[in-house]
């Protein structure tokens, strides 16, 4: 049984005293391919620092919304850079956070475009975060031409609508530790519509940990617990989804199943 974590932030400090137990524990788990994704400039560093030393793990970078705001003009050309190494396998996180806000929502926007644009010249998609602000995303990322590169709307939490907005213009949906939440039940009920060849499974780790884990720090052996109530709520053999999922993970970052790793 073969599982992928299509998004997590592995390089990160809260992993720092025993990152490699949680790589272990992951691959004895079954996880296959695990991508580690930069919030900001220095974040993304980290992020591809660590697939250089690790083997199945690959990398997205880019500057989050929450960081837009200290986004520098020399940024963009040094992400670009970075872009072009082949261990990364998308430009994120980057997207629109009006939830919390931390940085002017019309400096998000232009982080957003500059990222798109940049996403366009390197040839590779888009991991995208999104809270509250799904009627601003369709409509940028359709002025952009963001289709042209796709990619994955991370931990989607929104309603059918916006979801089918996404699936027309060519995006996967990937689902985090809050599809397990009781509390989920509308989320549940738009994941049962989506097309299964459309869906990622994903940790978010060390956040959002799945219910029977939750209150503890996440880790990529838990993206399980979401393959499980996946497998349920599509009415499949946990086997048979984990194998729909690899497949939509290599199309989605267009890699090949005996490629990079
Ligand atoms: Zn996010
Ligand atoms: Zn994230």
């Amino acid at each position: 049984m073969s599982l992928v974590d299509a998004h997590c932030h592995l390089h990160m400090d809260d992993y720092k005293g025993d990152r490699g137990e949680v790589i272990q524990r992951a691959k004895e788990e079954g996880v296959v391919h695990m991508v580690t994704v930069g919030i900001d400039l220095s974040d993304s560093k980290g992020a591809l620092a660590l697939t250089q030393k690790e083997k199945g793990i690959l990398c997205a970078v880019g500057v989050h919304p929450h960081a837009a705001r200290r986004m520098g003009n020399d940024d963009l050309r040094v992400l670009e850079e970075m872009a072009r190494h082949p261990a990364v396998v998308a430009i994120g996180e980057v997207g629109l956070d009006y939830y919390r806000d931390l940085s002017p929502r019309e400096t998000q926007r232009e982080v957003l475009i500059g990222q798109i644009g940049l996403a366009k010249s390197v040839g590779k998609p888009l991991v995208i975060h999104c809270r509250d602000a799904y009627r601003d995303l369709v409509r940028i990322l359709r002025a952009q031409g963001a289709q042209e590169v796709g990619g994955m709307i991370h931990c989607f939490s929104g309603g059918w609508n916006a979801a089918r907005a996404f699936l027309d213009m060519g995006f996967y949906l990937s689902f985090a530790g809050p599809l397990t939440y009781p509390k989920s039940r509308e989320l549940r009920e738009v994941f049962k519509k989506i097309p299964n060849h459309r869906i990622l499974m994903e940790t978010d780790a060390p956040f959002l940990s799945p219910q029977p884990v939750r209150g503890r720090r996440n880790e990529p052996a838990f993206v399980v617990y979401t393959y499980q109530e996946g497998a349920r709520l599509k009415g499949l053999e946990l086997e048979e989804w984990c194998l729909v999922v690899e497949e939509n993970f290599y199309k989605a970052f267009r890699i090949s199943s005996w490629g990079i790793v």
